[in-house]
């Protein structure tokens, strides 16, 4: 998602409290940042933000971290939380390639990924959120049971994920092609872009993997 620059969006983020400016320096102790030990949920290219600020305010004992590569899309999700913001959602901005630079191994309890960058062409395939190449990132910074949880309409890009998940020695744990109508349905947290591809009538597709260690 790229929105048109917004002037002065990068000072903003520089000045903002709930975004973190050099995440790298709590690599390994993110709790002491949270004040608790509880688990770490990340969502990866979070866009305006509406999926992890709905979460943070639903679960409290669980400390979230929303991750997106361009200022001027992060800047809606701060709107988001700046009358009431939660104390457990922090965000990042940044490219989710150096995500193992900021976390330490058993770190994030939980990867979310919703409706990501499909990358159509096949000599970007390495680009998508859900390749090996960043399955195998994921894998460095995940607990032992910790899992990706995809949600996507677009089902190349689905496909692919699946197969990427079975090429990496990864373990399915569910999946659906049509979220809206199926049994994990329950506690389901719309994003934006669920909300749009859904009211045009496309099914909502979503896995749940994690890695045997
Ligand atoms: N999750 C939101 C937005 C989906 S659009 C929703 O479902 O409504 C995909 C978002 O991922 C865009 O905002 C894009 O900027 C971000 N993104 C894509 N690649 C990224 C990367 N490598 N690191 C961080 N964010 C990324």
């Amino acid at each position: 998602m790229r929105l048109r620059n917004i002037p002065g969006a990068r000072e903003t983020l520089a000045e903002n409290d709930f975004v973190l400016q050099d995440p790298a320096q709590y690599k390994g102790s993110f709790h002491t940042l949270f004040g608790n030990s509880n688990p770490i949920h990340i969502e990866i290219g979070m866009g305006k933000g509406r999926f992890i600020t709905e979460l943070a305010r639903l679960h409290p004992d669980i400390n979230y971290l929303g991750m997106e590569k361009y200022s001027s899309v992060l800047i809606r999700a701060l709107d988001k939380i700046k009358e009431n913001p939660p104390s457990n959602l922090y965000f990042l901005r940044m490219d989710a390639e150096d995500i193992a630079e900021i976390f330490a191994p058993n770190e994030v309890d939980r990867i979310y990924l919703n409706f990501s960058d499909p990358w159509p062409k096949d000599r970007h395939a390495k680009r998508r959120l859900t390749s090996s190449q960043f399955l195998e990132r994921y894998d460095k910074i995940l607990t032992a049971d910790g899992q990706v949880i995809f949600k996507t309409d677009n089902r190349p890009l689905f496909d692919f994920s699946l197969e990427e998940i079975e090429k990496s020695g990864w373990i399915l744990d569910s999946k659906t092609y049509d979220l809206h109508h199926s049994e994990y349905m329950e506690g389901n947290v719309m994003t934006e872009y669920e909300e749009k591809f859904s009211a045009q009538g496309n099914p909502i597709h979503q896995m749940t993997a994690h890695r045997i260690k």
